[in-house]
């Protein structure tokens, strides 16, 4: 193994976690619903213009909370990408749901809507949009799609946040959306994420389905003496010192975005003449009236072998680039639910072709030229 010298991801920090976590210690609140996490909750509400936000202990248990929401049980459907994680999927199969798989555009990688009208079926719940890399859907074809058949829409925004579609904030058009503050995301709290309600009938029952299924919530508000057992729930309140080591990225998140933006942006403007003209690798899709979060940075190769090539140089020389997503209806568990290679043929050939390289606040430039020089001679080589 080489040494690495330039990681795929350096988790994002701020001069002020530190502090942060030390006034939580001092004010004595550690567990969850407490100051910092209000603090994070109004931040997210009032910059994406969300009606409610609740923090949660991942990404995943904000989909988890999503299908609890939507009463999904056994035979309902959820249409989603097959490329994509695998929670967007599980947190439906839990509750008995069967997950659809849908092909994806070829530019942005995203769900492509003319797959979903094809899927719609009478079991059809909900349709899930990954907005892969920060990039976002065609959200305005998967709105009319799903209110024309009364089908709530759903975000994944776990790459997405600060992305906006015709100007507006993703996480604001499906009925809900999920956050992720993993480590390899563009904020993170170690572990940790977001349910955005764009639906407000729904925020009471979400207070109480993360606290237990108890009204511990209300309780908190002194709207009740006791907090008591009201309705199913699990616990998916993160502890209020992860927050406050949130709340010190969520202060600097425009100067962490732009910092990133200009990263991937560098990448794209060297590729562009380069790879693009001279070897057929492609870029990431972008359109026009989209703004991306730059939530990932990736390089479509021309094959897979190619891929793979590059990927082998690259970590010769101690840099770190990974591919993504083994495509959901490929995988084992894919199999099991009834799919076979060939379904979904946008898809298979991505998935096999994807490079994504290192992107992270605090990549140096010289890091970047490191990196694109990598993949220059690599595909000089013939891949
Ligand atoms: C990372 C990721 C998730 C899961 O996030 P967790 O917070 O780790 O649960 C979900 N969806 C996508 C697209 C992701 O990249």
């Amino acid at each position: 193994m080489n040494p690495v010298n330039i990681p795929f991801n350096r988790p994002t920090r701020t001069r002020r976690e530190l502090e942060h976590l030390a006034a939580a210690l001092e004010n004595g609140h550690l567990s969850g619903a407490g100051p910092y996490t209000h603090r994070c909750q109004q931040w997210l509400a009032d910059t994406l213009a969300v009606p409610r936000v609740f923090l949660t202990t991942s990404a995943t248990h904000a989909l988890e909370m999503m299908a609890l929401l939507l009463e999904i049980r056994h035979g309902d459907e959820v249409i989603l990408p097959s490329f994509a994680f695998v929670s967007l999927a599980n947190a439906f199969l839990l509750f008995g749901a069967r997950p659809v798989l849908a092909d994806v555009h070829e530019d942005t990688l995203n769900l492509d809507e003319r797959c979903v009208t094809e899927l719609i079926t009478p079991r059809t719940r909900a349709v899930l949009a990954l907005h892969y890399a920060g990039m976002p859907c065609e959200m305005k074809e998967l709105t009319e799609i799903c209110q024309s058949r009364r089908i709530d829409l759903l975000e994944d925004l776990a790459h997405g946040l600060l992305a906006a579609y015709h100007g507006r904030a993703l996480g604001t058009f499906g009925r809900m959306a999920a956050l992720s503050f993993h480590q390899t995301k563009i904020l993170t709290c170690g572990e940790g994420g977001a349910l955005l309600l764009n639906d407000e009938s729904l925020a009471d029952r979400a207070a109480v389905l993360l606290e237990k299924g108890t009204d511990r919530f209300s309780f908190l508000r002194g709207e009740v003496d006791n907090y008591t057992w009201v309705d199913i729930g699990s616990s998916y309140t993160p502890a209020d010192l992860l927050a406050a080591f949130l709340w010190a990225q969520l202060e600097e998140a425009e100067a962490i975005q732009q910092r990133r933006c200009r990263c991937w942006e560098y990448y794209d403007r060297q590729f562009r003449q380069a790879a693009v003209e001279k070897y057929g690798a492609r870029l990431p899709g972008w359109p026009a009236h989209c703004r991306h979060s730059a939530g990932v940075f990736y390089l479509l190769c021309p094959s897979e072998t190619c891929r793979e090539a590059v990927r082998n140089y690259l970590a010769s020389r101690g840099i770190q680039a990974t591919f993504h997503y083994i495509p959901l209806h490929l995988s084992r568990m894919g199999r099991r639910l009834g799919y076979k290679p060939g379904d979904l043929p946008v898809t298979e050939d991505v998935a096999g072709r994807i490079l994504r390289l290192p992107l992270f606040d605090g990549l140096t430039t010289d890091e970047q030229d490191r990196v694109i020089h990598g993949v220059m001679t690599a595909l000089a080589r013939g891949g």
